[in-house]
């Protein structure tokens, strides 16, 4: 079946009505490419190999079609594994919207919790699980449940499960898995590792990319913004005063990082703001979260712990703090806005250690990132604000400047 995305519509998908009846309760009009594309091959019982940007509505391409085929309650049939309690609280959240007129039971087994609710959950009987492959593992050693009736393996940001080490756990729960099932996977990039899982977990696989696999979603405007090292809080500041924002996420490369810029916000005042890395607890970040999602934080300050595929609407603003040292990680940060087709902007701050950085960002994305300069700030010389260094006069003009202004200003660091 070919479908031209755009056109389509939920109802050409083959999705069935209790299905359908919850697309239209989120208010969701037409599927998104990827789902145009990725609805059909599932209902058609075929596994699929999906290259996705964030935000692209990738957690309903696998979610809407599986539920359609999982119908009412039975057996445990579909698992999901997600790299991060974060995301896997996510899509149980999205899967419980699409299950609404279901009478599927799903549960969420992921680790920084107490096992005696997940426990009763699996002892009542589930046909969906969503879990980090840590949890899911110790549940399984405990024989609290198995995988022998699994139809459906949701396989999600693969790439991320790489990166911290789950891939031989990941491996231990596939192959406990039956060879007659459907699996679906999905990967924002795909090294040669990730290739070789592929072939070995999928049978026959569909490959379905959407976009460049490296490329920055169109509706986001994003920018470098050179500034000297030591201006960088001055800057921050700057811009978001400037910066008529809905929701913005800082993102800063170490914990100690988002605490120290969270505590400059807070200081500043004006600024509802909250951390999130690996060191504030579960609680908190759960809290966090949905602080967020609900306007009591306009601000949070995250390391890459957030990056990657939390779903957090209407985030208008991305702030690098510093260049991301990753260049797959820039495009992850700046995918936080400019979702689902929405309008973003994203800033980086460069500094002048972070040259490199930033060209290994324009090589991955392909494109030249354009030099921004914030208008009206009281910029302090640096090379990094010329396309080409100053010489003669220029220089020393400039050099005079930052004479002056660094015996009189009050400069942090
Ligand atoms: P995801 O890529 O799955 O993280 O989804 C990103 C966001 O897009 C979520 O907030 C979804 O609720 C939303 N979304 C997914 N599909 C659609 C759609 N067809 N129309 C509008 N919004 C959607």
């Amino acid at each position: 079946m070919e479908i031209e995305a755009g056109q389509t519509t939920f109802e050409d998908l083959g999705l069935s009505e209790p299905v359908l009846q919850a697309v239209r309760d989120l208010g969701f009009e037409k599927p998104t490419p990827i789902q145009a594309k990725t609805i059909p091959l599932v209902l058609d019982g075929r596994d699929v190999i999906g290259a996705s940007q964030t935000g692209t509505g990738k957690t309903a391409a696998f979610g809407l079609p599986t539920f359609t085929k999982l119908g009412q309650h039975g057996k445990f049939r579909c698992l999901v594994l997600e790299p991060t309690r974060e995301l896997a609280a996510q899509v149980e959240e999205q899967f419980n919207l699409y299950g609404k007129h279901l009478d599927l039971k799903i549960a969420l087994l992921h680790g920084g919790v107490g096992y005696k609710k997940q426990l009763d959950q699996l002892k009542a009987g589930v046909d969906v699980v969503i879990a980090t492959p840590g949890r899911l593992l110790d549940h399984f050693q405990r024989k609290a449940l198995h995988f022998r009736d699994i139809q459906f393996l949701i396989l999600d940001e693969v790439d991320r499960m790489l990166d911290m080490g789950f891939l031989p756990d990941v491996r231990r729960i596939v192959s406990q898995c039956k060879k007659k099932r459907q699996t679906l996977f999905f990967s924002a990039t795909m090294p040669g590792a990730i290739e070789t899982f592929a072939k070995w977990a999928l049978d026959n696989p569909e490959e379905i990319s959407i976009g460049r696999r490296a490329s920055v979603a169109e509706t986001v405007t994003h920018g470098f913004f050179p500034v000297a090292y030591e201006q960088r809080d001055d800057l921050l500041l700057a811009l978001l005063k400037k910066t008529d924002y809905h929701s913005v996420m800082i993102f800063t490369r170490t914990k100690a990082e988002a605490n120290s810029i969270t505590a400059l916000l807070n200081k500043e005042g004006g600024f509802k703001v909250t951390p999130m890395h690996s060191d504030i607890p579960q609680k908190d970040r759960t809290k966090a979260l949905k602080g967020f999602r609900e306007g009591t934080f306009d601000v949070i300050v995250a390391t890459d712990l957030a990056a990657r595929g939390l779903d957090i609407s209407n985030v208008t603003h991305v702030i690098n703090y510093r260049v991301p040292e990753n260049a797959e990680d820039y495009v992850h940060r700046i995918g936080r806005t400019g979702r689902a087709e929405q309008e973003g902007d994203a800033f980086t701050l460069l500094a002048g250690d972070e040259v490199d950085h930033a060209l290994a960002i324009e090589r991955y994305i392909g494109q030249k990132v354009e030099r921004k300069k914030l208008e009206g700030f009281d910029y302090i010389y640096t090379a990094m604000l010329d396309d080409e260094a100053p010489t003669g006069d220029a220089l020393s003009r400039r050099l005079g400047t930052l004479k002056r202004r660094r015996s009189f200003g009050r400069r942090r660091r």
